[in-house]
């Protein structure tokens, strides 16, 4: 199963798509954790990811096709969990060929609906483990009190330097006028269910296997 979870930050995409890696045991590929790993591993390519990263801006998509196969390698025959990919329109019809080049193609892309209001809210609360990515809100889901990771077993827990009031709104703004149209290119194809993304997570969680039929 190849699916995609869709939403602006703060959706809450992060925080459901480790569910659904434990429940299907299928891979999460997230362009953004990738290039957080590049921009710690103090590349090149990570240098100029966080050129845009740090600003709240999207990464141009010649740069994140090169992130495109490598995850995909990585990550197995048996699909993905796609969180934060794809964020343009291009980035979809890429992503459709190559997955096309693998025999596969996209099954469900569930679109988690948050209004603004509880965004900012939500992202400058949030605090990722550095080691797997896991995501706690300092009030919504409070990270153990020793603040290591419960997930993975110890990682510092942080908040992420774009994850601030001024760079939240900067990211709103790209969601809306370059990754929305993506909706629309998989409600085209009647690949899209959209679902509210507010309440309890377990809720959230029941609301998103509906979606996709389990
Ligand atoms: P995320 O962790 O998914 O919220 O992504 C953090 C930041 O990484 C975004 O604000 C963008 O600057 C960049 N980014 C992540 N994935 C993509 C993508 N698919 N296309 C463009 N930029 C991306």
């Amino acid at each position: 199963m190849d699916l995609i979870l869709f939403g602006p930050a703060g959706a809450g995409k992060g925080t459901q798509a480790k569910f659904l890696v434990e429940r299907f045991a299928l891979p999460q590929v997230s362009t953004g954790d990738m290039m957080r790993a590049e921009r710690a591993s103090g590349s090149e390519l990570g240098h100029k990811f966080d050129e845009y990263m740090s600003k709240g801006l999207l990464v141009p998509d010649e740069l994140v096709f090169e992130l495109l196969e490598k995850g995909l390698d990585a990550a197995g025959s048996k699909g993905v969990i796609f969180d934060g990919f794809p964020r343009t329109v291009p980035q979809a019809k890429v992503l459709d060929e190559v997955l096309a080049k693998r025999g596969r193609k996209m099954d469900h892309v569930v679109s988690m609906e948050v209004p603004l209001s509880d965004i900012v809210d939500r992202i400058t609360g949030r605090r990722t483990c550095q080691g797997c990515g896991q995501v706690y809100h300092v009030r919504y889901n409070p990270p153990p009190a020793d603040g290591k990771c419960a997930s993975c077993g110890g990682s510092e827990l942080i908040q992420r330097k774009d994850d601030t009031e001024e760079v939240v709104t900067r990211r709103f703004e790209e969601y809306k006028a370059k990754t929305e149209p993506v909706l629309g290119y998989y409600q085209a194809k009647g690949l899209a269910t959209s679902i509210e993304g507010v309440g309890d997570l377990d809720e959230v969680y029941k609301r998103i296997k509906a979606a996709i039929g389990q």
